[in-house]
Formats: C-alpha cells, structure tokens, sequence
C-alpha cells in the first residue's frame, strides 16, 4: 500500500474477464476475441496462476465473471476458478458469484453445472427478443433461445437472472422496443441493465448500417424509448439504482456497485483493471500476450499508477453520481478531506438551476432529466 494510502472500504470484489465469443457482433467494442479451445486451456492455466500470485488477497464478497462470453467455459473450469480465488483471498461464504452468460451457450445441463460450482447468480446477454433486431446486431442467438436460456436458468436454480438489453437499434422504433420489454416483464428477472446503443468509430455495424440502409432513430426519441424501459420497470416493481441498471429489492448486483461506490476491485485476466488503496493498474489486453507472461513468471500488469487524494475524490463523486440514491457529500469529505460545495459549488449550483441535480448539499444525486444528461453533470469532476 502506499505511504498515506486511504484502506478502501469493505469487501474486495474479484473480476475474471474470460475473453473468448463463439462469434463477434458488429458494434462490440469489448477486449474479445473468437473462441480457440487450445488457447482457453492456456488461458486458464493461466488466469488460475495469476490468481494464486495474489496470495492472501484480503476479503472479498463478490466475483464477477465477465467477457467475452464466460458461459463458454465448462462447469468444471469455474469451478476450479472460483476454488483459486477462495484459497487466494478470504471469500465469503455467502459471496455474490456473477457469470455472464449468452443464450446460445446456456444449455440447461450447462447452466446447472455453473450452480453446482457455485454460480449464484447469472447475467444472461440477450440484448432484444425480437429476432430482426438480434440479426442486424450480428447476434448469433433468437428471441425464442434467449427465452428458453431464461428458463433454463430458473430450472438450473438460479433465483438471480440479471437480463442486459439494448435500445436505440438500427431500425428500432419505440414500439418494437415496447415489445421487447413486454417479453422482459412476462419473464419477471430480478435484474435488469438497459442500454443505449453506441457505435464506437470503426464499428462494422457502421457499414452494415450504410449498406443495409438502416437509420438510428433521433436522441429525443432516444430518450423516450430510455423513459419508457424506466417507467414499465418502475410500475413493475423495479427500482432503478444506476444511470443503466433496475432491480427487484434486494436483487442489486453486489460487485457492480462497488466500481461506483468508492469500493475496491482487483481484476485477473487480460486487459482486467483493478482499483485498490488507492492504486489503479490494468493489464495488458492481447491474449497470447497475457498467457505469455504469465506462463514465464512475468507480470501482466501493463500500466500501473498511485492516485492523488484529489484524483480518488473526483472518481467517488464522478461513478458515484451514476447511483440514484447520490453520492453522500460529508462522507467522501471525510474520507479525503475535501471541501465539495466549496470546491465546484459553483458548477454544481448551475445544474441544480438547470434541473439536473436534486437541491440537497448533503447528497449529490441527478434528477431523472439529470440521468440523461449525466455526462454534462459529470464534466463538473473531470
Ligand atoms: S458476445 Fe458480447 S463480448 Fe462477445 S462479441 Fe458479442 S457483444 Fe462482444
């Protein structure tokens, strides 16, 4: 730890990023690349032997399995990942297992497989249920797959489904967008993650688009399609507690609440980040080249860096403006010994007149017109 190092609060979360897909969507701008079996082997020999190398890890009460596509990995690779991190870190008995899986990997044997090893809960990548969204994504599975995975998952005993969808499609209009969130609601999930399509600059989908003729329809129809998932969800019984993320009560995912709640993560695999007392490093991204590494006995970290009391203040309140209960001003006052109000009240006080920021000095929270415009809001802190 470094020298006036804050400890970070709580539980640590453990990331494992499993970088293999059966294909690769056009708009995907993840650190993946397409399944290779002999390279997985390698991989996780890998990925186990970085995790040991962090021996006596410290307490950790959530793992998250994110990709790619972890539900290509077998049962028993879990398994033994999830055995690493409990001999390398004091787990919880009671720790937060997430593993993302997509439908056309969810068989039911498979899936009952992942509990058996100690998955508690899975985030099922479905995106749409109607199947002309699917195919324009470049996604490999149906509307009626994503359907049997959800209740595949339910049978294998998973009581915590997270589902991620995607608005704002090529061709998507708000009515089809209403459909797929008619079939969202039937299947009742505890969790649910909602986002807006972005096209990163060289993004396939681009081409697709121009040939295919397909148009994005305008932001303020955006918006609305955005408000509508909120309000359905809303009377549904959800509560959203993120910009991108609604849940049942008592269904929030433990480990993403820590990326915005000043909590501490360490991350394993290629291209995983890890923030902790108040250091951040990140490792190298390409595959072979992490599996490289390590197999030698060399480190994978690729950039590291120790972060000013004043960067570790800005980043609590620039992720923590993301959760709609706010960030809690006198905390991180205390905890970095800043001035807040005194410090940007003169930004902050332009977005609480701009309707963007609820008018409480105690807790920074954005208005739901603030959600939607939560980047203006968050150049207060960059
Ligand atoms: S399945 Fe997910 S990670 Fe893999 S290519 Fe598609 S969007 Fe990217």
């Amino acid at each position: 730890m470094p020298e006036n190092a804050i400890p970070s609060p709580g539980p640590l979360g453990i990331y494992l990023h499993v970088p293999f897909c059966e294909a690769i969507c056009n708009y995907c701008n993840f650190n993946r690349e397409l399944f290779r079996d002999h390279l997985k082997r390698r991989y996780l020999a890998a990925l186990a032997r970085e995790i040991e190398s962090a021996g006596h890890g410290g307490r950790a009460d959530s793992v998250f399995f994110g990709g790619g596509t972890p539900s290509v990995l077998d049962p028993a690779d879990v398994r033994t990942l999830i055995a690493r991190c409990a001999s390398s870190f004091a787990l919880d008995p009671a720790a937060e297992i997430t593993l993302e899986a997509n439908p056309e990997t969810a068989s039911r044997p498979r899936l009952e497989g992942y509990r058996a090893a100690g998955v508690t809960r899975l985030s099922l990548g479905v995106q749409s249920f109607r199947d002309a969204e699917l195919r324009r994504l470049g996604r490999v599975h149906t509307a009626a797959r994503a359907i049997e995975a959800f209740e595949a998952a339910r049978a294998a005993g998973f009581d915590d489904v997270s589902v991620d969808l995607m608005t704002w499609l090529p061709e998507q209009t708000p009515e089809d967008w209403g459909e797929t969130l008619d079939v969202l609601l039937q299947l009742d999930p505890g969790h649910v993650s909602f986002y807006l399509l972005e096209l990163y600059p060289n993004a396939p989908l681009r081409e697709d688009m121009a040939r295919g003729g397909w148009t994005q329809a305008p932001d303020d129809v955006a918006a609305e399609m955005y408000e509508a998932a909120l309000d359905r969800l809303e009377a549904a019984g959800y509560r959203q507690y993120e910009i991108s993320n609604a849940a049942r009560p008592g269904r929030r995912c433990r480990h993403n609440l820590k990326y915005w709640s000043d909590g501490a993560w360490v991350g394993f695999g290629c291209g995983a980040h890890s923030t902790r007392d108040g250091r951040r490093w990140r490792n190298v991204s390409e595959t072979v080249s992490y599996v490289e590494r390590v197999a030698g006995g060399a480190s994978p970290v690729a950039h590291e860096r120790v972060l000013s009391t004043g960067e570790r203040a800005t980043d609590a309140l620039f992720l923590g403006l993301r959760l709609t209960d706010g960030v809690d001003v006198a905390a991180v006052e205390r905890r970095y010994g800043i001035r807040v109000w005194e410090r940007w009240g003169g930004e902050l006080a332009r977005c609480v007149e701009a309707g963007l920021l609820d008018d409480d000095r105690e807790c920074l929270r954005l208005t739901r017109k603030g959600r939607l415009l939560a980047s203006e809001v968050m150049q207060v802190f960059v």
